[in-house]
């Protein structure tokens, strides 16, 4: 048993492997809550529940659409310019009035789809909804983030490894793309103490 410590002999891994998962803080009452995405490529299909509040939303609520029309009457060649910012539907087209002489035509409208999230793109939050990832420790002023437990677990066996061979030739790991701060053997100690710490979070 003692080799299984000493040597890496996890999964190979990528990052996309653990994004299914992703334990965050929930956006009503700041309790943990955990967004499941049976496919992490196609991440429209995630969900996020909170155990505490029992707060549900799904990320396909989170995209909206940009409908607009821009044409010009074909009476009098006024403008003819209409937009909706935020709407849930798609729209095929509009009937509108000319201003200037009242003709009514339909136009066409183009619908650009966005997707709302709390906070997209910030550091340290989790890429659907854009909420603070909760398994978090600080390393010597850096961050060591985890999406999820099983993630924080394969970090953590392979920071305890004093042998990392490569699981694979095929593509680079999960672990392997670590960075250094993480990896590097003389912050072990203080990374497996963020690791733990974090455990309990
Ligand atoms: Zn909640
Ligand atoms: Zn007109």
């Amino acid at each position: 048993m003692e080799q299984s410590v000493e040597r890496y002999s996890g999964p190979a891994t990528v990052r996309y492997s653990y994004m299914n998962e992703f334990i965050v803080d929930c956006p009503k009452c700041q309790h943990e809550a955990v967004i499941s995405a049976d496919d992490p490529y196609w991440p429209k299909n995630a969900r996020l529940a909170c155990n505490h509040c029992n707060h549900l939303e799904k990320a396909i609520d989170l995209i909206f659409y940009k409908v607009s029309v821009r044409a010009h009457c074909d009476n009098c060649g006024k403008g003819i310019n209409k937009i909706i910012p935020h709407s849930k539907e798609k729209v095929d087209g509009f009937a509108i009035s000319c201003a200037a002489c009242g003709a009514t035509r339909i136009y066409r409208a183009r619908n650009e789809e966005y997707t709302r999230s709390y906070g997209k793109g910030l550091d340290g939050a989790d890429p659907v909804f854009g909420l603070p990832l909760r398994l978090q420790g600080d390393v010597k002023g850096n961050i060591l983030r985890a999406y999820n437990r099983l993630h924080l677990r394969e970090i953590k066996n392979y920071v305890k490894a004093k042998l990392r061979e490569r699981q694979t030739t095929t593509h680079t790991t999960m672990v392997e793309r670590l960075p250094t701060f993480i990896t590097e053997a003389k912050n072990r100690e203080v990374v497996l103490k963020a690791i733990e710490k974090m455990e309990r979070l």
